[in-house]
């Protein structure tokens, strides 16, 4: 069994970021991402600390915008409007998810598209499902299909099947994996909390991609005897054993399933560090499209 190291892979990735930073800047061109963050949900703030502190990093521009939780939505589409024009910054991203009086797909319909480096305007998303490589990919899918190619996982031909349908990761995965050329051609099944025979179904994975949110949901017997496993979750269990009283665990029961398979992602360490990996690749991809026009 292989450990698919998402440590290992995203710095990998930095270091291509990192040289592409450098290259922009001898051109005179300094990759900007602005992440706006609206209330203090505590791990929001965590994930917001973590892309500014990437970005200074690459030596990339980096704004954080924390505004209140009672910031108005003509504000925060205000907010947009301004970094939409502001040639400094060529990667937008407001963190999710905002407080309930706040529309999100009004926010994210305001983004322009070229700087919408997560992904989720309706023309990246049409984009990805017409195949079209200009768009912007959203960075936990990407990150997952990269690991899959780092690792020399071969998807064309091979059945997938993507546990969870959601926007954010199941749906552009599948339709990643799907899309013809380099970590696609894939047999993509989707699958959710409808899905008759679930183990069934997913036993007939060569690669399974669980993001569904359930804690160590998927077990032994779900997965056939030399798949590839991909663990998306980020669940928060109590862990009395810990100082925090917590710990993380994925949507896979790692013990159990670990052994009956040829590579394995580990939570933490697995797809998590790609996501940010992504963002910053996306940003960086931005802003050569943007000194390339
Ligand atoms: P989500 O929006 O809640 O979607 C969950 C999906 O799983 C839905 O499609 C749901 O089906 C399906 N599902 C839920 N329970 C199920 C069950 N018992 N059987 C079958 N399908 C079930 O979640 P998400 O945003 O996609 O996130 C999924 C997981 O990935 C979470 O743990 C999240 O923390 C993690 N995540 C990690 C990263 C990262 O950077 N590593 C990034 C994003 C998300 P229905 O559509 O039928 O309701």
């Amino acid at each position: 069994m292989t450990l698919i190291d998402g440590k290992a892979i995203a710095q990998k990735t930095h270091a291509a970021s990192k040289a592409a930073v450098a290259a922009l800047q001898a051109r005179g061109v300094t990759p900007g991402l602005a992440v706006v963050l609206v209330g203090d949900d505590p791990a929001s703030r965590a994930y917001v600390r973590s892309k500014d502190k990437m970005c200074l990093e690459l030596g990339m521009h980096s704004v954080k915008h924390e505004l209140p939780a009672d910031t108005a939505q003509a504000d925060l589409i205000a907010l947009v409007q301004k970094l939409n024009d502001d040639p400094s910054i060529h990667g937008i991203l407001v963190q999710s998810p905002p407080p309930p009086h706040i529309n999100e797909r009004a926010i994210i319909e305001t983004i322009d598209p070229r700087k919408d480096v997560d992904g989720f305007h309706p023309i990246n998303v049409a984009k990805l499902a017409l195949g079209d490589a200009d768009g912007f990919v959203p960075c936990t899918p990407l990150g997952c299909q990269r690991l899959l190619i780092e690792s020399a996982i071969e998807t064309a031909g091979a059945n997938v099947v993507v546990l969870g349908r959601s926007m954010i990761v199941g749906k552009p995965l599948a339709l990643l994996l799907m899309n013809k050329g380099k970590g696609g051609d894939a047999t993509v099944t989707v699958a959710h909390s409808r899905t008759k025979h679930l183990a069934e179904v997913c036993r007939g994975a060569d690669i399974l991609i669980a993001a569904i949110g359930r804690p160590e949901f998927v077990r032994a017997d779900y997965v056939k005897d030399g798949a590839v496993v991909i663990d998306v979750g980020i669940n928060r269990v109590e862990d009395p054993t810990s100082p925090k009283g917590y710990k993380i665990v994925g949507d896979v029961a790692f013990a159990e399933v670990a052994p009956k398979c040829r590579a394995i992602t580990p939570v933490p360490g697995g797809v998590g560090p790609m996501t940010i990996a992504m963002l910053m690749a996306n940003t960086i991809a931005s802003a050569q499209r943007f000194a390339a026009s």
